[in-house]
């Protein structure tokens, strides 16, 4: 080990930077984070030392450096880009016993800035050392997307009770609660969002003198609208924790094999016209088995809120007094629209945008075709593969011209994507001639146009099996 991490408090300590340039005033951002009293000395100052110094919140010495300047200092950064200046910092520093870091120059320095992760009160600190800067930095950004930013209010909450918790349990004791409260369910509350129920919990449970059972809870997750990479930071922490996940025919292979390995897998989809579970028995079955004390992972494509019966769920939940949470997903038309080079909305065609279902009930889509046929508008339409032909019908006999732009997003964003481009006359025969596979997604409006020219996602690799085989679902 070539240095020794610590914490330093320099709170209210006289600390001086050495420079007046950008690197400067990223070292003056963090010494003012920890509430440093800062000096700048540099015969000038970038915009942003300015900017703090006019605020008040630096001290500025408006010349070269002297030996003077360190005088009293607690801690000394020199972030100038002469040599000569960095060096004579660093030995004057040095003999002075006084900590000295000299930015991108380990040689120099008596203490290295770390990459931060910053969850105050929880801070985590990576270093290589000084031998690769760059590496720390990848190695936090990692870091980031799996420690939730709740982290820190927890760790406030918990700081909140710690005084009570020492009065109440002794010794081992005040560990092993701590640890079971960290792991179950009051923490999950709580970076859930729900930090009255937790705070009101965790009351409970120092005055019981016992932390929760761990109890059943159901994760309503969108999953988004195939890719993988699509998934929130907060779904891909909740699916690595399931026991039990109920999934979706639109949830694609590659976000299935994100999810805890040793979870029980249920298949709760539908074919169409071929109802696997009907929603009654999905919702019983959550109900089941959250009340078995499970944490259940319901897990639907795109978001749970649009076109996904994720209100229905939620509702027979409370119902049945069980705890549960929603995390929204990366709704169909956002990510196909996306992927397929199609902005829904652009200050030159349209100014609004409709979502709606074209699931065809006895041939017919029961819609207010009159609204959906408006000009400088974007009309979206989730399930309407089988309706294509009634949907380009209804927008022309509604007074849509027949060479309004339309295209058909099929498996968007997975691998397999495939977009059809045509116009209302022109968009029913691509679908018939077409060997199209579901989920599509149907996009009417001038924005179509846009395609021709951003279309960049282009996945050319093989066909790939990207929805589960309902012939072997449940594994
Ligand atoms: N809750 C989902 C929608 C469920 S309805 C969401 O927010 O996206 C199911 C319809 O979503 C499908 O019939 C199809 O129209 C659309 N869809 C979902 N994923 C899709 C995908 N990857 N590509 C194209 N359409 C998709």
């Amino acid at each position: 080990m070539n240095f020794l991490p610590i914490f330093m408090n320099i709170k209210s300590q006289p600390c001086l930077v050495v420079g007046g340039g950008e690197v400067a005033a990223r070292k003056v951002f963090l010494l003012l984070r920890a509430r440093g009293e800062v000096t700048v000395v540099s015969p000038e100052l970038c915009n942003e030392l300015t900017h703090w110094f006019q605020a008040g919140d630096i001290q500025h010495v408006a010349r070269e450096f002297e030996e003077a300047d360190i005088d009293g200092k607690q801690i000394v950064i020199a972030a100038t880009d002469n040599e000569a200046v960095n060096q004579q910092v660093s030995s004057l520093c040095k003999a002075r016993g006084i900590p000295v870091n000299v930015v991108d120059n380990p040689k120099l320095c008596g203490f290295i800035m770390p990459s931060i992760i910053d969850r105050s009160p929880v801070q985590i600190a990576i270093s290589t050392s000084g031998a690769s800067p760059v590496l720390a930095r990848l190695l936090r950004a990692r870091l980031e997307t799996i420690i939730p930013s709740a982290y820190g209010r927890l760790a406030m909450m918990v700081e909140e009770f710690r005084e009570r918790v020492k009065a109440r349990f002794k010794g081992n004791d005040i560990r092993l609660f701590w640890e079971n409260i960290l792991q179950g369910p009051i923490a999950e509350m709580l970076l859930a969002g729900k930090d009255h129920e937790a705070r009101e919990a965790l009351a409970d449970a120092v005055a019981n003198g016992a932390a929760p059972d761990n109890r059943g809870e159901v994760y309503l997750v969108g999953a988004g609208p195939g890719d993988p990479d699509l998934l929130t930071f907060r779904a891909l922490r909740l699916m690595q924790q399931a026991d039990v996940v109920v999934y979706d025919r639109l949830v694609t292979a590659p976000i299935l094999d994100l999810v805890r390995r040793d979870a029980e897998f249920i298949y709760a989809g539908k074919a169409k016209d071929k109802h696997t579970i009907p929603q009654e028995n999905i919702n019983s079955l959550l109900v089941r088995l959250a009340k078995e004390g499970k944490k259940v992972l319901r897990l639907k494509g795109g978001d749970p809120f649009i076109f996904g019966r994720g209100g229905e769920e939620i509702e027979t939940l409370m119902a049945e007094g069980v705890a549960f949470q929603v995390v929204p997903g990366i709704t169909a038309a956002a990510g196909c629209a996306s992927y397929a080079g199609i902005p829904l909305t652009h200050r030159d065609y349209v100014q609004s945008c409709m979502f709606v279902t074209g699931h065809l009930k006895d041939g017919t889509i029961n819609l207010n075709w009159k609204a959906l046929a408006q000009p400088h508008q974007t009309v979206v339409f989730y399930m309407g593969l089988h309706g294509v032909a009634e949907i380009c019908k209804q927008l022309k006999a509604h007074g849509l011209d027949s060479s309004t732009p339309a295209a058909l997003v099929e498996q968007g964003t997975t691998q397999n994507q495939k977009v059809h481009i045509g116009n209302l006359d022109t968009l029913p025969k691509l679908v018939a001639n077409g060997d199209i596979k579901p989920p599509t997604l149907i996009i009417v409006g001038e924005v179509v146009k846009l395609h021709e020219k951003l279309a960049w996602f282009d996945p050319g690799g093989e066909q790939v099996a990207e929805y589960p085989n309902l012939e072997n679902i449940n594994r």
